[in-house]
């Protein structure tokens, strides 16, 4: 039986790719949009008031760590998807680092397959780029690309590809495949025994740190070698003031490249760390406010094509240990769409059309997802994030859905708050709640 149709009545639709931003009514059936108008007649149909919430296209997200196969204690394919659904999220890259590695046909396979039967999500694997991540052969991207999975999207994430030349070849192989290369860039021997930001505050601290250097030495080698090549690359988590203007002038003379920042890396600084709270550490480290300033210039003005979470999530024994030994990274889903509607457009320095849109658009572009990140159009799949811009709420970690806790936004108040989210005409958060069992 075909579902009801469903009427968002009264809601503001912003969606920058379409010009729109106005009260409008938006009719769905059979999971597309098929009309889109003023005093849309409800009957036959499922009415949702959305008087007073904001109607967008649902976001997506670059830069996932789904923990399986191999970490269902921290996190499962289960749980990450309804952390996704609950932060607005119609589509996530899972990263390769699960053990076994994502390096082949049989485990992109395994966790497309997965997902799909979860169904909150579209769930798209990234392929690694070295066999086991191991930084030394290259694994096979054209299985990978030509599996269900369809991987067009290759990362060793966690690991930095050290080898210029292993890395050159990499970009070369993706090419064939139109794919795109994202390197987690951190000089080995920069950032050897680094637990957090070298400067000011790890002097006063006594940890040892990690120079901006490390991972601006790397992106520039990754530019040179995308210009080299003409491959795509893609710079994951930019945490420094000297990495963004690096890829600004690479995009200045046509490098093909995309860059993503983190709302941890644009909201949070290294002096967190004083408290030794594991749950600062994240690699690449928070940086500094000169830093944060810079991330926000590059978010604003392109440079910075995309937000990307960086979602990682970690059992609470394994992250609650010395500052030093702790395992780095960050639970992100749930907050990124609310920390920085607070602290960029509730704040005033960015408008929230740029924030959809780079939550959106831009990523599901970079990507090539049809389907997600918009336009808001009749005849286009009903995969929407409806949300308040005036609610507040408190980050609990024990409320989160993620299994795992460690997220840096504990007790922190956050204004704006998702209320539904949509995938192609089903709803995955119905009044704040995950929808189980979509497919
Ligand atoms: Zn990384």
């Amino acid at each position: 039986m075909p579902a009801k149709p469903v009427l968002l009545q009264g809601g503001r639709v912003v969606d920058p790719a379409s010009g729109i931003d106005g009260t409008i009514d938006v009719l769905i059936e059979r999971g597309t949009i098929s009309t889109l108008g003023h005093g849309l007649s409800g009957e036959g149909a499922t009415v949702i008031d959305c008087r007073g919430l904001v109607i967008a296209p649902a976001f997506v997200d670059l830069h996932t760590h789904l923990r399986e196969p191999g970490r269902e204690d921290a996190e499962t394919i289960a749980s990450g998807s309804r952390a996704a659904a609950a932060g607005g999220f119609s589509a996530v890259c899972a990263m390769a680092n699960t053990e076994p590695v994502a390096d082949s046909a049989a485990v992109v396979e395994q966790v497309f397959n997965t997902a799909r039967a979860v169904g909150l999500v579209d769930v798209y694997p990234v392929g690694a780029i070295t066999v086991g991540l191991q930084g030394e052969r290259l694994a096979e991207f054209g299985e990978m690309h030509d599996s269900k999975a369809g991987v067009n999207f290759f990362s060793d994430d966690g690991r930095c590809v050290q080898d210029s030349g292993l890395m050159r070849r990499a970009l070369e192989y993706a090419k064939a495949f139109g794919a795109i290369v994202a390197n987690h860039a951190e000089d080995a021997g920069l950032a050897e025994g680094g637990a957090m930001n070298e400067g000011e505050v790890s002097g006063l601290l006594g940890l040892p740190g990690v120079p901006d250097e490390a991972e601006e030495l790397v992106i520039a080698r990754d530019l040179a070698l995308a210009r080299l090549t003409g491959s795509r690359l893609h710079v994951p988590h930019v945490s420094t003031a000297g990495s963004v203007e690096l890829i600004r002038a690479a995009k200045t003379i046509g490098i093909d490249v995309t860059a993503e920042a983190t709302p941890h890396h644009l909201c949070m600084t290294d002096t967190l760390v004083a408290s030794f709270d594991p749950v600062y550490k994240v690699a690449p480290p928070l940086r500094t406010r000169a830093d944060i300033d810079a991330l926000r210039a590059g978010l604003i003005d392109g440079t910075i094509d995309c937000v990307a979470t960086d979602h990682a999530p970690h059992a609470r024994e394994d992250k609650e240990r010395e500052f030093d030994k702790a395992p780095p990274g960050m639970l992100g889903l749930e907050t990124a769409f609310p920390v920085l509607y607070t602290e960029l457009v509730a704040a005033g320095l960015m408008s929230l059309g740029d924030l959809i849109t780079r939550m959106s658009a831009a990523p599901a572009r970079i990507r090539d997802l049809d389907g997600h990140g918009g336009p808001i159009a009749a005849g286009a799949p009903a995969t929407l994030v409806i949300f308040d811009t005036e609610a507040r709420w408190t980050v609990d970690p024990a409320r989160l859905q993620s299994l795992s806790e460690n997220t840096p936004f504990a007790g922190r108040e956050l204004q704006s708050r998702i209320v539904h989210t949509m995938l192609a005409g089903k709803f995955t958060v119905r009044d704040g709640e995950v929808v189980d069992g979509q497919r």
